[in-house]
């Protein structure tokens, strides 16, 4: 959100039913969550209440931040269908649905911008914190790379307010190791339960 330059005028939806990392870092940015209710089918967010929102708001909505909880991953084709309409970007939090699958397509990689945590008791978890963002976007990939490493592009070249984001070195090799496992084996392990 930071890369996507969110500041203290912007109002930003999601739901209230998620961890309260996903609406806790729009307050830290300034910016202000609204929250929409889930589909109580799904326990994501109900898109009919979004696109009833949207027809009625004066806010000033920038974004949504649409949670994939349980695994599950969020209606994605409703939320774009009312989110065009609007010009709202809208961010995947992944941290609980690796692995799954939406329309063919992997979650973490249905958004521009979509995140996930390697805290253990994730799907995908190193041995402490982690966490990776995915984006098809070159443009915002720089941006956050610049801000995950207080802004640094060179050796003390700050070309950006950031902050110390960085994966350390420990859990990278951790995650390295795990990778090829969690395809080829923890996935179905855990369809089955074990
Ligand atoms: C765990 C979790 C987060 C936060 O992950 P951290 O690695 O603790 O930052 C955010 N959103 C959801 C839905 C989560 O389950």
């Amino acid at each position: 959100m930071i890369a996507l330059g969110v500041g203290k005028e912007d109002y930003i939806i999601t739901t209230p039913f998620t961890f309260i990392a996903t609406a806790g870092v729009i307050s830290f940015l300034g910016s202000k969550p609204l929250f929409i209710d889930i589909d109580e089918r799904t326990f994501n967010i109900d898109t009919r209440k979004l696109e009833k929102f949207l027809e009625k708001t004066d806010e000033k909505v920038k974004g949504i931040i649409a949670v994939d909880l349980f695994g599950q991953t969020a209606n994605y084709d409703e939320i774009h269908r009312i989110t065009e309409k609007y010009r709202l970007f809208v961010l995947e939090d992944g941290a609980q649905p690796l692995g799954a699958e939406y329309r063919g397509k992997g979650a973490c990689s249905l958004e521009d911008i979509s995140t996930t945590s390697f805290f253990p008791p994730k799907p995908l978890c190193c041995f402490g914190d982690g966490g990776m963002v995915f984006t098809n976007n070159d443009k915002i990939a720089e941006k956050i790379k610049l801000i995950r490493n207080h802004g640094q592009s060179e050796r003390y070249k700050h070309e950006v307010i950031g902050l110390n984001l960085r994966l350390d070195n420990l859990q990278a090799a951790v995650l390295l190791g795990k990778f090829g496992a969690f395809v080829n084996q923890e996935i179905d392990n855990r369809i089955r339960g074990c």
